[in-house]
């Protein structure tokens, strides 16, 4: 069962390494494992709903537990110390366009607000009621995941929108087709949580983002319906999808989504290389994008993060030998690792690694063979689980991205470190940081940088120094000229700095864009903008 203040089904562990638990301890003091609230004390909270009876609304309180909060951090907070400021009063599970259309009519008759519900993956605030006069609605769209038509000839597939990854998945490859759209919260998010956050998969260099993936749909918004037609491309004016896209729940419900799929390739390989330093692992992926090699996915880690990965790896005697082989080939603590990713036919996967690594060496990179890809392709989707055993340990651990110009690369990641790092100092704690590139373009790149720290014996002491982090990590995206998200979304948390990027002007226009599809203010009201 999916566990309700965590990540993932209760049954998947992570243990770490006993290595890995002093490495813990080293960088930020040992933690001190928190207590959690107990399920029935939360559900016992719940207050009473708002909302009258509909057939298609359940305001029983577990399911209103269930949708409070996403996977951000203050929404972890919450729901581990019990601390929820406000519950939806209700939980509809439609399962047709029809039953969506009714239920904005019944939340418009009731004067409620009504939040879109995928997966529940967001982790910037994007699912969660605010405290507020008028009653809440989810609409969890959960029950509308069939597939609902497919063109081979075309490589169009239709799906109810909220399908999550692997029903996606399996649907498709019974036709011999991939999405290919491989987020890491792959095993809970939805089709239209990718799109309505404009989220990118780990194989986007192959694929794509959501953005090129998304042919076309339906959306029911308060003011009618919006269908967009799946077109090869078009010049019949500004492209209607491109508002959908990242609309975040503001405009309407997703009820279907057209994607383009993509044939199962014939071959997939992940291997590993090794760089003396970051520097000069920059230059290698620089010209690999810009040689437009048909490659899958560059990861590149700074020595931080590499070092962090091979602590929290566990393997000592096979660590050990790596670190031999990569000292005489002298490479040191500055070494970088690289993850490579080819995807396709199978010569063409061949050829496309054999120029990668022919770059990569002409910059000093040194190849280590499939171990460390295979590695890191097994466990893509398991990692996340980490976040369970550390809050158990009395660590918490969170992450936030950005995407700038590559002669903006080190520039960004020394400024967010280092905004990361005095944020917390003030408070007399350690922060442990580390960042990699992992969605890479030949104009630039995204970077995601991992923080970890000691949760504090008060869950609002915790909370109060994730805001601090968060704030001075923001601002310094913005003042750095990042944008405030390159995959996550505005949600609540990256409201406060979308202005920055977007200006007035466009500010005001994605309000008069949300004014004129949803002029009773209903949607999804507090998110974005
Ligand atoms: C462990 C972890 C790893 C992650 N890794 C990635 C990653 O690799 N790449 C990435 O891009 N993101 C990642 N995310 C973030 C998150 O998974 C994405 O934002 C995802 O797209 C959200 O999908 P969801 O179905 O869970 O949407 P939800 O969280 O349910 O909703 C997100 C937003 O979309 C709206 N929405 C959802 N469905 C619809 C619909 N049908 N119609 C209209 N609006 C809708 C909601 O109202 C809300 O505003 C990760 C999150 C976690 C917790």
């Amino acid at each position: 069962m999916r566990l309700w203040n965590g990540w993932g089904d209760d049954k998947v562990t992570y243990p770490l390494p006993a290595g890995a638990v002093r490495a813990l301890a080293a960088w930020v003091g040992p933690g001190v494992p928190p207590r959690d609230a107990a399920w029935e004390d939360v559900l016992a909270a719940v207050p009473p709903s708002r909302l009258p009876a509909h057939p298609l609304v359940s305001t029983e309180p577990a399911g209103r537990l269930r949708h409070a909060r996403g996977q951000s951090l203050p929404d972890w907070v919450a729901l581990r110390s019990g601390r929820i400021a406000a519950f939806p009063d209700g939980v509809a599970y439609p399962s047709d366009a029809a039953g969506v259309r009714d239920l904005l009519r019944y939340a418009a008759a009731v004067g409620a607000r009504v939040i879109p519900y995928g997966g529940g993956t967001s982790v910037v605030g994007h699912v969660n009621p605010l405290p507020g006069a008028d009653p809440v609605l989810t609409v969890d769209l959960g029950r509308m995941n069939a597939l609902l038509g497919m063109d081979e000839a075309s490589g169009l597939a239709t799906f109810g929108a909220g399908v999550a990854g692997p029903d996606m998945e399996a649907a498709l490859r019974a036709h011999g087709c991939t999405l290919g759209h491989f987020p890491q919260s792959f095993e809970y998010s939805t089709l239209g949580g990718w799109i309505a956050t404009r989220g990118s998969g780990q194989q986007s260099l192959y694929y794509g983002r959501i953005e090129r993936l998304f042919a076309g749909g339906r959306l029911e918004a308060p003011a009618g319906t919006l269908v967009l037609p799946p077109f090869p491309a078009s010049a019949a004016g500004p492209d209607l999808r491109e508002l959908v896209l990242g609309s975040e729940g503001r405009l309407g419900l997703l009820t279907e989504a057209t994607v383009r799929v993509t044939p199962l390739p014939e071959r997939e390989e992940f291997v590993g290389l090794f760089f003396p330093d970051f520097g000069r692992g920059c230059d290698a992926v620089r010209q690999i994008l810009q040689a437009r090699l048909p490659l899958a996915m560059l990861r590149l880690s700074t020595a931080p993060e590499t070092a962090t990965t091979l602590a929290l790896a566990g393997h000592e005697r096979l660590l050990g030998a790596l670190e031999q082989l990569l000292a005489v080939r002298g490479l040191g603590p500055d070494k970088c690792m690289l993850i490579l990713g080819c995807t396709g036919r199978r010569a063409v996967v061949h050829a496309a690694r054999g120029e990668a690594l022919g770059i990569a060496r002409r910059h000093g990179g040194v190849y280590v063979g499939p171990t460390f890809g295979r590695q890191w392709h097994k466990s893509r989707f398991r990692t996340p689980y980490l976040r369970n055993t550390l809050w158990e340990m009395g660590y918490a651990i969170d992450t936030l991205e950005t995407a700038t110009a590559w002669a903006n690369v080190p520039r960004m990641i020394a400024a967010v470190e280092g905004a990361l790092r005095a944020a917390l100092e003030a408070a007399g704690e350690r922060t442990h940081i580390f960042t990699h590139l992992s969605h890479l373009y030949p104009y630039g790149s995204s970077l995601y940088t991992t923080y970890l720290f000691r949760l504090a014996p008060d869950p609002e002491e915790t909370l109060h120094r994730w805001q601090q982090m968060k704030a001075a990590a923001s601002r310094a995206i913005v003042d750095c000229g990042g944008t405030i998200s390159h995959q996550h979304g505005v949600g609540i948390d990256h409201a406060p700095y979308l202005e920055a990027e977007k200006g007035a002007l466009g500010m005001g226009v994605i309000r008069e864009l949300c004014a004129f599809l949803d002029p009773g203010g209903v949607m999804n009201p507090g998110k974005m903008v």
